[in-house]
């Protein structure tokens, strides 16, 4: 397999640091003599032909950004075999012999169909905030969503202590509970809501009671938004209607996705876009850039392809012990 030139896309949600990765896969190939095609609006673009030539000012001042400088699309076209066909064809076309694709689990199916099907190689980069991709770790934007909701919460707090009020904080995480067991430990929630956990109104108004006995000013809980967002309006209400509790709401939301991504995203996301461009030179396909141990290094796509909730369960132990 000789790669001579490689595109790359961004597919599902947006996520900080994703930037950095295209800016090391470019400057890494680059490097290497290997050109770089950017494909824009992931595989919705791929499909219409959006390419552009990238080189190495086209990824100059972007390592701070948040988003996408390729800018992500969510295809239901590309979920079929003759769309997918078609992206080939427009690949081979453009002379772009190589693929890497930075998203979720989704966007690496879609990958791994490029790769049975047609035999086109292709590597991952996992860039989604929720951390949520089996046998990785880590995945890029997630530090940076949780520092941002961190920064939130610690304001909610202050204001929260000085009326004596509960909040409830609703994060991301329609699946994963990442996002909510990270912040929750980090701004000393007193109660963390899972995606799929059924709400124990009982067991949230006992804590904030034993709370306020205690001399405690403030409850915060935070909420993952699960299968539906505004879920807290729902335990809010039940809250108030069942328990004459009065809680009030606040639902971060995008904010999360957005900003400046922290350093171990740029960090980590670097290491990824360089592991990538290599494991092409190498033959190393259909491969994906993963955290294990705490190391970046490369596993079979066939790895990731599914989703896990797992990363930072062990933690809820932790969360409720801190929260007494
Ligand atoms: P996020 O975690 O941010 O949601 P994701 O990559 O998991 O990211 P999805 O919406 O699941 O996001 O997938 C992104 C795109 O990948 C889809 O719009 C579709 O084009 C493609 N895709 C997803 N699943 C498949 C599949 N089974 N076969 C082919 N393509 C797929």
């Amino acid at each position: 397999m000789t790669v001579k030139n490689i595109g790359i896309l961004c597919s599902g949600g947006d996520s900080p640091g994703m930037n950095c990765a295209i800016r090391a896969v470019v400057r890494t190939a680059i490097s290497r003599g290997i050109q770089v095609t950017g494909i824009k609006r992931g595989y919705a673009g791929l499909l219409r032909g959006e390419f552009m030539q990238m080189n190495l000012s086209s990824v100059g001042n972007i390592i701070q950004r948040g988003g996408t400088i390729l800018q992500t699309s969510r295809s239901p076209e590309f979920q079929k075999a003759e769309f997918r066909k078609k992206a080939v064809d427009i690949l081979r076309a453009q002379h772009v012999d190589a693929l890497i694709v930075i998203g979720g689990d989704g966007s690496f199916n879609g990958a791994m169909a490029l790769w049975k099907e047609h035999q086109f190689p292709v590597v991952g980069i996992p860039g989604t905030i929720d951390n949520d991709i089996s046998n990785t770790e880590y995945t890029i934007g997630f530090n940076t969503a949780v520092q941002t909701a961190i920064e939130a919460v610690d304001r909610i707090r202050d204001t929260a202590h000085s009326h004596a009020r509960t909040f409830l904080v609703e994060v991301m995480g329609r699946n994963s509970s990442a996002i909510a067991l990270k912040v929750g430990v980090c701004t000393g929630a007193e109660n963390i809501l899972l995606p799929h956990d059924k709400v124990n109104h009982q067991k949230l108004v006992d804590d904030i009671n034993r709370g306020i006995a205690r001399g405690k000013e403030s409850s915060i809980i935070v909420v993952a938004e699960g299968p539906v967002a505004g879920r807290s309006y729902d335990i809010q209400h039940v809250l108030k209607d069942m328990y004459h509790l009065d809680a009030h709401v606040a639902i971060l939301g995008h904010i999360q996705r957005g900003g400046s991504p922290v350093a171990d995203d740029r960090f980590i996301a670097s290491q990824m876009g360089n592991m990538a461009v290599e494991a092409l030179l190498a033959g190393n396909v259909p491969s994906v850039t993963v955290v294990q141990k705490g190391k970046v290094l490369m596993t079979d796509l066939a790895n990731c392809t599914t989703k896990a909730d797992h990363n930072y369960i062990e933690y809820s132990g932790l969360a409720e012990t801190l929260s007494i």
